[in-house]
């Protein structure tokens, strides 16, 4: 019988860890048919000789709920073999959500993960109001991708609640209308319920999104209502503010872990800033300690630093000082004329001795944008590769003798697409192996869709192949195509996804283990009504298959839009 695609000669790596072999691979309907030598016809072969057959790659943490309805190709992580991504984290989503509440949303999400406004004006059609509506929405829209979701809290109590929801504890009524909302949302096929804690995740006021007003009896409540079905994942966003802070809440989640039962996530970050950090392992060590107790959780790690980007054509850390705002309120060339003049450049050098200095306190990739604090220069580092070993601002500085703001100046009029990234967290690439290593972290957590022109974290994928495998050589390929796609598609339950096996669903990623790397970000003006976005691709990946269907060709869209909706298991 026919083929619909056979991908020809290549070497499988499988997903399960296994090592790597020759082998055809068949599709048909869909779905992966046939491994092996494959003699049989089919509609459309792709030559895989010198390349790596593997499923696609799993991003179970991602905030692509507004994008999705402007963008069906699923950028950035489209571009770095991602055929599978889970939405809806953090408690941010855009269900349940009234017409009254949907402008108020949308300036949420802009003030926690910088999606603009006007791009979710313009590039949004609002047609839901609950959870299943949303997901129904979802099933219909043209995509790329595979997408699982959350219910997210901070959406939920706003809809249960209204305004009450950023200032008052939940009554009895309140607090049985969300469990029902979230009972309803699994069982139509929502992967899980998400909220964050995370000190960073504010309301356009300045205020605590609603989920942050939550006591955890009401958390207990609402995961409670997941336990009552055997089903579903609890994902935190999680409290990241500092020593004694960090450890009484993992003291209270472990609670949850316990007392519910139901898997729990939360991203495992390192950071050697704020006020007494725990270090990465105080986490490792939790984890370990909690599963010892019969709880089951995972550590969301990403696989390098997490970053605040600044660039000529975005954010610089001095546009909030007058001078600078003056300049950067002109046309690009005009300033690139005006940063070039003598006068004008030593103004603003000296004006940078009037910035706010840096606090103890951990700023996100947020607030390290729009209300920066005079940079640590010995942390702040001009991207000329991908590879991790930039020298710093502060480096260069001492080298060439100059003030550090000239060195930023200079190489941004030497190429307006050059990039500054300020790592927020996971600093060390030391720390970031020791969390990649630890069995009980999943490699995710791009953010994609979130922190469009702030941070970048979609090359995630192509990094840990790239940086991890080739260059440092800590994981062998199998073991890194594993952390992508099997361990993901079980620690979120998706069944048939995540290895190159017959029966599963065919998801495929075909690249040159030898070339595959990020490219190096560059900002463009490509989102509804022109908003800027940091924009990232890869280069090696000659094709990515989403459920039997060629999405990617040379890293360009085919047009194709099989992605599906990733349901929890009590829809499917
Ligand atoms: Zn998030």
């Amino acid at each position: 019988m026919a083929l619909d695609l056979v991908i020809k000669n290549g070497t499988v790596v499988d997903g399960s860890g296994m090592p790597r072999y020759r082998a055809d691979v068949g599709v048909r309907g869909g779905r992966i048919v046939e491994i092996g030598r494959i003699r049989a016809p089919a509609g459309r072969t792709i030559d895989a000789e010198g390349l790596i057959v593997a499923p696609g790659f799993i991003d179970g943490h991602t905030h692509m709920d507004a994008q999705i309805a402007w963008d069906p190709i699923g950028s950035c992580s489209c571009w770095h073999g991602v055929t599978s991504v889970v939405m809806g984290n953090c408690g941010f989503a855009l269900a349940p959500c009234k017409p009254a509440d949907r402008e108020w949303f949308a300036r949420c999400l802009t003030a926690v993960e910088d999606i603009p406004t006007e791009a979710m004006l313009a590039g949004i059609e609002w047609n839901w109001e609950t959870f299943p509506e949303y997901l129904a929405n979802v099933e219909r829209l043209p995509k790329a991708l595979n997408y699982g979701m959350y219910i997210g809290h901070s959406a939920l109590r706003m809809y249960a609640m209204g305004r009450r929801g950023l200032e008052e504890r939940a009554t009895e009524d309140d607090l049985r209308a969300m469990a029902h909302a979230v009972a309803e949302a699994v069982k139509c096929g929502a992967l899980g319920f998400s909220t964050s804690r995370a000190s960073t995740h504010i309301t356009p006021d300045g205020s605590p999104v609603a989920s942050r007003i939550a006591d955890w009896e009401e958390i207990d409540r609402l995961v409670g209502a997941m336990a009552a079905l055997d089903s579903g994942i609890f994902q935190i966003g999680p409290d990241i503010s500092g020593g004694e802070a960090q450890r009484v809440f993992l003291d209270r989640l472990r609670r949850v872990a316990l007392e519910s039962g139901r898997p729990v996530m939360f991203g495992t970050l390192a950071t050697r800033q704020g006020k007494d950090p725990n270090r990465w392992d105080y986490q490792m060590r939790w984890m370990d300690e909690t599963v010892a107790q019969g709880g089951r959780v995972w550590g969301q790690a990403t696989t390098r630093s997490i970053n605040a980007i600044f660039s000529l054509r975005s954010y610089l850390p001095f546009d909030t000082l007058p001078g600078w705002e003056a300049v950067r309120a002109l046309p690009l060339d005009e300033q690139k004329r005006r940063l070039a003049d003598p006068e004008v450049r030593r103004a603003l050098v000296a004006e940078e001795a009037a910035m706010k200095p840096k606090g103890a306190e951990l700023q996100g990739g947020g607030a390290a944008t729009t209300d920066p604090r005079k940079p640590d220069y010995a942390n702040l580092f001009p991207m000329f590769d991908v590879d991790w070993d930039d020298p710093s601002v502060a480096d260069l500085a001492r080298q060439q003798q100059k003030h550090p703001v000239e060195v930023i100046i200079d190489l941004a009029l030497e190429n307006d697409n050059r990039v500054f990234v300020q790592p927020i967290v996971n600093e060390s690439p030391e720390d970031v192996l020791g969390l990649l290593k630890h069995p009980r972290t999943l490699a995710t957590f791009s953010d994609s869709g979130a922190h469009v022109c702030q941070e970048m974290g979609s090359s995630l994928q192509t990094h840990l192949l790239s940086y991890w495998v080739r260059k440092r050589q800590q994981f062998t390929l199998e073991e890194a195509v594993r952390m992508l796609t099997f361990d993901n598609a079980s620690a979120w339950e998706l069944e048939g996804r995540g290895l190159v096996r017959t029966g599963y669903a065919a998801d495929l990623v075909v690249f040159d283990d030898q070339r595959i790397r990020p490219c190096l970000p560059t900002v463009e003006e490509d989102l509804p009504g022109g908003a800027r976005r940091l924009v990232q691709k890869a280069e090696g990946i000659a094709a990515t298959i989403v459920n039997g269907t060629v999405a990617f060709d040379n890293g360009k869209t085919t047009g194709n839009y099989a992605g599906q909706v990733l349901k929890g298991r009590l829809a499917t």
